[in-house]
């Protein structure tokens, strides 16, 4: 009988934060597949733990996938952990998941600490809405493209960023978005020297420039703020158009937006068809 993929999730500065559960599966597998086996033996060593180990990580995971789930299917138990956080965000766990579960092996995911949520949840920004961007890509075009996508954002954004990219990010953000929107800078979340500054873009990226980042950041900025839906059935079709591009079908978005904003389904089915259709 095949094995489990077991997705482990790691302390992202603060060693009291592994969970009991979490504990008890390193305990409990056959081998842990780590990004880094250095920084993985020091958290075993913590919890008084042996474990045979193999290396899983952005350089080697198109070879070392296979090899893992090969194990699993063979009928070995295995815990997927990365440097600090939760496997699979924002990391190459996110193809042995995949992988796993396309063969049909059982991934489970144990609940833990996550860069992303303890930023979001500190930062004083709207929650119920966010969307989690990770690392910006590098390249120039394609890091436009996708800042030019989020231009109208009205969601709460959630960045990662490394800190010898800091400075250049944020003057990126500030093009991007403006140097007055709000955002949270988020650094060395649970270590010792944690801080959390709630200032505006052109703010950091002026702090930042007179001063070197150093430590672990993750950025959350205030999405635009919502327009006020306007009266002459605007609103409705503007809501109905938002839905489109969310991927909505037409008569699911005419519908839903009638009922948020007011006004005739079908009248809201027709301008967005003829909008669309130009
Ligand atoms: N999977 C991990 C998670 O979700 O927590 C994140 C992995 S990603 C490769 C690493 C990024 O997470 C860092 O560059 C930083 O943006 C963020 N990060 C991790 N630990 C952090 C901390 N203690 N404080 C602030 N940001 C952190």
């Amino acid at each position: 009988m095949a094995g489990k993929l077991y997705l482990v999730p790691t302390p992202i500065g603060n060693l009291g934060d592994i969970s009991r559960r979490a504990a008890e599966i390193l305990e409990a597998v056959d081998f842990i597949a780590a990004e880094d086996t250095r920084v993985t033996v020091k958290l075993l060593n913590h919890l008084g733990l042996k474990k045979p180990m193999t290396a899983y990580h952005r350089h080697n995971c198109g070879t070392a996938g296979p090899a893992v789930l090969e194990r699993i299917q063979a009928g070995e138990n295995c815990a997927l952990v990365t440097d600090a956080g939760t496997p699979a965000i924002s990391d190459p766990g996110e193809d042995l998941v995949a992988l796993c579960a396309g063969a049909g092996v059982a991934v489970e995911s144990i609940p833990g600490p996550c860069a992303l949520t303890v930023a979001l949840s500190v930062s004083g920004l709207p929650t119920a809405r966010f969307t989690f961007e990770g690392f910006l890509p590098l390249n120039k075009k394609n890091r436009w493209t996708r800042l030019d996508a989020l231009r109208n954002e009205e969601r709460t954004m959630v960045f990662y960023e490394a800190p010898h990219k800091l400075r250049a990010t944020l003057e990126d953000l500030a093009a991007a978005f403006g140097s007055d929107r709000p955002l949270a800078v988020c650094r060395e979340l649970t270590k010792l020297h944690e801080e959390v500054l709630r200032l505006t873009i052109g703010e950091a990226a002026a702090r930042y420039a007179a001063q070197e980042p150093r430590g672990e950041f993750v950025l959350v900025i205030a999405g635009l703020p919502a327009q006020a839906p306007a009266a002459d059935g605007e609103g409705a079709l503007a809501r109905a158009l938002e839905l489109r591009r969310e991927g909505l079908p037409l008569k699911l978005a005419a519908a839903r937006a009638a009922e948020e904003f007011g006004g005739k389904k079908r009248a809201i089915y027709d301008q967005v068809l003829e909008i669309e259709g130009k």
